[in-house]
């Protein structure tokens, strides 16, 4: 069953970015403390099941989930951002979303070989940013422990694209 204070909180805008893209609006969560919260501490709870050494969060709206959950549990925040923004050196990857293609990188220091990170966006649609994300890990000698989402749209088939590491998302929807 849906859980229905988040589902109250996501607004769908239909045709955006592009026709046919049901956009689920996560800005209804952090307008609202009290969801916003509630999140947070289903997301910490999650974490606390798993041996995580760091956190990698997805620009832009990973960063909003990551940082609080990162802080409380005192793990390190890995930025995982567009093409171009980091000033150091990167490991980079690019790959297909639901709509349009992409390039991810990570600043090389910021991953530390054999550590094992949960991966974290706000939502996971095709499951390519996070696919991406788990590459650039690899690269720099670390695991992928799990990958982690507020949404999930298991009809673009995520599940397929992650294959064996454990998915968690707080809701799903289907095909609207
Ligand atoms: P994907 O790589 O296909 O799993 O796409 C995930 C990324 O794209 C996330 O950072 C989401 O914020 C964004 N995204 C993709 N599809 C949607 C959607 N239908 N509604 C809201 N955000 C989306």
């Amino acid at each position: 069953m849906k859980d229905k204070i988040i589902d109250d909180a996501i607004r769908r805008v239909y045709d955006f970015p592009k026709k046919g893209i049901c956009f689920y609006d996560i800005t209804g969560i952090l307008v609202n403390p009290t969801v916003f919260n509630y999140c947070i501490n289903k997301m910490i709870d999650f974490c606390k099941t798993l041996s995580i050494d760091a956190i990698a969060a997805i620009e832009a709206r990973g960063f909003i989930f990551a940082s609080p959950i990162a802080q409380k549990l005192n793990l390190p925040l890995i930025l995982v951002r567009k093409k171009g923004k980091l000033p150091g050196e990167v490991y980079q990857a690019s790959y297909s979303l639901e709509y349009g293609k992409a390039t991810i990188e990570v600043h090389k220091n910021d991953i530390k070989e054999g550590q094992n990170i949960l991966v974290l966006d706000d939502l996971i649609a095709t499951g390519g940013t996070l696919n991406a994300t788990k590459d650039i890990i690899e690269k720099g000698g670390a695991n992928v422990t799990a990958f982690l989402g507020v949404v999930g749209l298991p009809f673009l088939n995520y599940k397929k694209v992650l294959k064996d590491k454990p998915i968690h998302t707080l809701i799903e929807f289907e095909n609207e």
